[in-house]
């Protein structure tokens, strides 16, 4: 297989009979089969997709294209796909098959993409480096020792080890641009309401938000358009035109962007030096190719993380309280009462991070706390909602690094979660606010990391904010890791 970069050059190759979908299915599978350990796949759809890659085939012969016409994806394995299991990585839905698709994979599959398989996350999507899998970790295909991120951790991993052309992710709290930063990929969390949430298994759902990873702006776009839309399965999906997320091919104010950078960033996360140095040398060079850095402050980021990990916490322990051991899944086979089967099933089969946050839900949404936390952060919320329209105000985008630094290391956080959810510093905002970012690797560090680099745009601007983030992906300089 020849390097690839996005799919309008491969269907331009495919067009011209240079390869065909089943070859490419096969080098694939191959792959996946050479690189076991990295873990990514929790199923792999071997022989469905060489026999969707035949019927492709048989389509082009016959002239019939699709819009993603060789297109092969793997999908998060919180993302329903009819007749397939999925899980959330955790025992908890053992066994359990989706009797429908998402929307947004039908979608897909719809404009013709292949599906490669169902690919590992942090159980129930909770999570910053995959450890919290029920089926183990996924390894960083650029460095074993490291992290893949999370909780999309599976999907960047196969995008970046060349297992697939493209992954979807969901983004609650930054799991779809961590993962991708941290293993040199691009991943894009749509506006809010931009694609529907139907068949997402959901974790916090004012937050998530499904999204692609892929390794160009172009096919996140892409993507992202046939997923947009109206749904009558998701009251909260916009109706907005989905060509919305098209990428436009004039940039924005002749191409010379006025960008917002936060003061005082190296204080506010504690930002790894090398990361530091990466961003410092990248506005140097912004500023000398003609573009515009607004330096702005916004005291109130470091309120972020607590605002999040109440709310999102108080809507997971409501959203997983479905999962009793009685309609779904895993059950205690020993229990004899009701309420002895609801215990013994969920202790058993949540995993201790999932339990830590039903915990924390239920007491900020117990009666006695629920004004001193839950009510107080949703009009933290609201404030910090209001200072990004502000922040943004006669500007592009705010630029702002993906995560302080490189992947970690196995174990270097998963005692403590607090280290752990200082992950998320500066990915939540945009789930707070429900803005659009995109990350997108602009660096490597002295270990020849992938470091990320994040644009937050305005809601609803996503082809504009893909546009603009072309300024900072170079790359033929910084080529994603693993060509595929
Ligand atoms: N790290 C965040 C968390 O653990 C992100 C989760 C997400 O976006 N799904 O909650």
């Amino acid at each position: 297989m020849s390097a690839y970069h996005q799919l309008s050059d491969l269907q331009r190759a495919l067009k011209a009979d240079e390869l065909c979908c089943v070859d490419m299915v096969q080098a694939f599978l191959k792959r996946i089969r050479e690189r076991p350990e990295i873990n990514a796949f929790l199923e792999v759809y071997d022989e469905e997709a060489i026999e969707r890659a035949a019927w492709l085939d048989a389509e082009h012969v016959a002239g019939r294209w699709y819009p993603l016409s060789g297109m092969v994806m793997a999908l998060k394995d919180n993302i329903a796909y009819k007749g397939h299991r999925f899980s959330a990585s955790s025992k908890i839905l053992e066994g359990f098959e989706s009797l429908f698709s998402a929307t947004a994979t039908q979608r897909l599959f719809d404009a013709g993409a292949i599906f490669i398989g169902r690919v590992n996350c942090d159980e129930f999507a909770m999570g910053s480096s995959n450890e919290n899998s029920a089926f183990g970790p996924v390894l960083n295909p650029l460095d074993s020792q490291r992290v893949p991120g999370g909780s999309s951790g599976g999907s960047a991993a196969a995008v970046a080890a060349g297992f697939c052309h493209a992954a979807l992710g969901s983004d609650t709290g930054g799991s779809i641009r961590q993962p991708s930063a941290y293993c040199g990929v691009v991943g894009l969390k749509p506006t809010y309401g931009r694609i529907s949430r139907h068949g997402l298994i959901a974790f916090g759902s004012s937050f998530d938000q499904i999204g692609p990873i892929t390794h160009s702006l172009e096919d996140a776009a892409l993507l992202t358009e046939i997923m947009a839309g109206a749904d009558d399965y998701d009251g909260t999906c916009s109706r907005r035109p989905a060509s919305e997320c098209r990428m436009p091919t004039e940039p924005k104010g002749n191409g010379r962007l006025k960008l917002v950078v936060l003061e005082d960033l190296e204080d506010s996360g504690g930002l790894d030096p090398q990361m530091f140095e990466a961003y410092q040398n990248l506005l140097v060079r912004l500023k000398a190719e003609g573009h515009q850095i607004i330096t702005r402050s916004l005291p109130e980021l470091k309120y972020s993380i607590p605002t999040y990990y109440i709310l999102a916490t108080a809507e997971a322990s409501s959203n997983l309280s479905r999962y009793s051991g009685v309609h779904y899944g895993y059950r205690n086979p020993d229990a004899t009462t009701l309420e002895e089967t609801y215990k013994k099933s969920r202790t058993e089969a949540f995993g201790k991070e999932v339990r830590r946050r039903i915990m924390l839900g239920t007491f900020v949404l117990s009666e006695a706390y629920y004004d001193a936390y839950y009510s107080k952060g949703q009009k933290v919320r609201r404030l910090l909602r209001d200072k990004s329209y502000a922040l943004l105000e006669g500007a592009d985008a705010l630029l702002l690094p993906t995560t302080t630094g490189a992947a970690f290391r196995f174990g270097e956080k998963s005692d403590d979660p607090l280290q752990m959810y200082k992950e998320d510093m500066f990915t939540v905002l945009a789930n707070l606010n429900g803005f659009p970012a995109v990350s997108v690797p602009f660096a490597l560090n002295r270990e020849r990391l992938p470091l990320g680099i994040q644009l937050m745009g305005r809601p609803w601007e996503e082809g504009q904010l893909l546009r603009m983030a072309a300024i900072l992906h170079p790359h033929r300089a910084v080529s994603t890791p693993l060509d595929a």
